[in-house]
């Protein structure tokens, strides 16, 4: 199935099934703006408390906080955002349609190494078994040149985006030749910066209202709060913050669905540390936090670790831990080594001391922070993306047939088990209810009477629920049920007093967190 189409069935699925509703869709909606349904909550909440369980239960020196979306103006003086939390943008004057420039120059870049990945292919083709790729990529005149074009683009581009020469950007744009996507025309606005952060007014009269921002990352609220946690807590380094909440950021092109919205969620932890060993600390959490993704069991090579080659002004150190969603390998998380500018910063800005006084070396200095940023949206879109299956199946009579399933790591789906009474009567409803009124302690159960049994199993499949039980007759007499197994689709015959475990066997969080600890 093409990408494209994939990618479309995706968001129709999420909406069919209640994962994720358009924000305001009965007045047409609003861009880039989404609600999470029924199906959607849990299993943000289940995303949540495994990255929560992960990052603050399992180690003793991690400590969670739960900041306000509202800051003090100044924060966002200190940290930068005010004056360098931009995204260079152009206009086609044609289309009216806005681009992120920079964008527009790597969107344009990777033609040529599409244009390099079909000259291997085609080597490969031509030459079989002999082929060395390596020595192809060496040696072939085309792939030469349009590398060579690669390195000339790229390095035009850092250099601008490093200078903010927005000036020789547009240049860049002019002598590629970039055409708008929709006008095709090559008549374009001068490039301007445009601050991501959103506005609003703290106060209710015009002059003593104070203009604040929305957050547009969590961090700082961790940051300016760095030394409550470490008294109150008595914390000794190196130790983390931990949070999950909300940041806003009005993205120029916000596309793909809930990769790039204007309100998402962040899951970050900044671990404060002793200047010097940042880079070993670095190390740790780029291994734990692969392990964290990879403990979910979606397939392994559609992540890769990306070394970033330009650092942000604060950072000596920063890898993105990269997912291969239907549109390409895109970031899902920042793991930086944001050093002591944010924490030195906030020292400067407010005037208060903010220093870890080391009772061992006797020293006092503003400890090093190795942070860990990923997208709480982007982590359910991998996972989506990653379980959602079209499998073809031989019936009984041998004639084919297809299911939807959505195959969610069991741990995180949003129900954990469907209870299911054969017909609805002769007492299999109450016996039905019965078995939800005892497990609905432990996990969230679904209980469903309408249609055949077969469309209730394929409802289940869709929203990803990771058992079916069945009460027929015969389980009045005993008191065992069919359980339905979502991956398998295999059927077992089992007591009632023995559900709990079962389920439980697969379901539990403890498995995936013992594969990381
Ligand atoms: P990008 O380059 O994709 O804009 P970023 O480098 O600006 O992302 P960070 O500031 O490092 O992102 O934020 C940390 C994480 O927050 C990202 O890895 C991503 O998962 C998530 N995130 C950032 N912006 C958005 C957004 N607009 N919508 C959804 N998630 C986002």
């Amino acid at each position: 199935m093409a990408q494209d189409d994939q990618f479309k069935k995706l968001i129709a699925h999420a909406k069919e099934y209640g994962y994720i509703f358009q924000s305001s869709e009965i007045y047409d909606g609003l861009s880039a703006v989404y609600d999470y349904g029924q199906m959607g909550v849990e299993l943000k909440n289940n995303i949540k408390k495994y990255w929560w369980d992960a990052m603050v239960k399992m180690n003793e020196n991690i400590v969670g906080i739960d900041a306000a979306i509202f800051m003090h103006p100044e924060t966002w003086n200190a940290s930068g955002h005010t004056s360098a939390f931009n995204d260079p943008l152009i206009d086609n004057k044609d289309s009216k349609k806005r681009y992120r420039a920079d964008a527009l120059v790597e969107d344009h870049i990777q033609k040529y190494q599409a244009k390099i990945n079909k000259d291997v292919e085609k080597g490969r083709k031509k030459f079989g078994d002999s082929f060395d790729e390596k020595q192809f990529l060496e040696t072939n005149p085309n792939v030469i040149r349009n590398k060579a074009k690669i390195d000339e683009i790229q390095s035009r581009l850092v250099k601008s985006l490093e200078k903010d020469d927005l000036v020789e950007l547009k240049q860049i744009i002019i002598d590629c030749e970039i055409a708008c996507p929709v006008s095709g025309s090559r008549n374009w606005t001068d490039v301007r910066q445009f601050n991501l952060m959103f506005e609003t007014q703290l106060g209710s009269t015009a002059d003593g209202a104070s203009k604040i921002y929305l957050r547009p990352e969590t961090a700082q609220g961790i940051f300016v709060n760095y030394l409550n946690v470490q008294k109150t807590g008595r914390m000794k380094l190196p130790f983390g913050i931990a949070q999950i909440g909300k940041a806003f950021r009005n993205e120029i092109v916000a596309r793909q669905f809930i990769f790039r919205m204007r309100e998402f969620e962040q899951m970050e932890m900044q671990f404060f540390v002793k200047p010097g060993t940042e880079m070993e600390w670095l190390e740790h959490w780029r291994e734990v936090r692969i392990n964290w993704h990879k403990a979910m069991g979606l397939p392994e090579e559609k992540y890769r670790f990306h070394k970033h080659d330009k650092l942000a002004h604060y950072a000596n150190a920063a890898y993105d831990i990269e997912f291969e969603f239907p549109f390409g390998f895109k970031e899902l998380e920042g793991i930086h080594s944001r050093t002591d500018f944010d924490l030195s910063q906030h020292q400067k800005f407010s005037g208060k001391k903010i220093q870890y006084y080391d009772p061992e070396s006797g020293e006092s200095f503003v400890p090093y922070v190795v942070e860990t940023s990923i997208g709480l949206d982007r982590t359910f879109l991998t996972i989506l993306s990653a379980c959602l299956k079209e499998e073809e199946l031989t019936k009984e009579n041998g004639e084919s047939d297809t299911r939807v399933v959505l195959q969610i790591p069991p741990a995180l789906a949003p129900i954990k088990l469907a209870v299911l009474p054969l017909i609805k009567k002769d007492g299999l409803p109450e016996k039905a209810r019965e078995i939800i009124d005892e497990l609905k302690f432990d996990f969230t159960c679904q209980y469903d009477e309408k249609d055949s049994i077969g469309r209730r199993y394929r409802r289940q499949d869709a929203i990803g629920t990771p058992y079916c039980v069945t009460i027929d007759h015969k389980t009045l007499e005993d008191n065992a049920v069919t359980i339905r197994d979502r991956d398998t689709m295999k059927q077992e015959r089992v007591q009632i007093t023995e559900l709990s475990k079962i389920v439980d066997d697969k379901v539990s969080m403890k498995k995936l967190l013992k594969k990381i600890y």
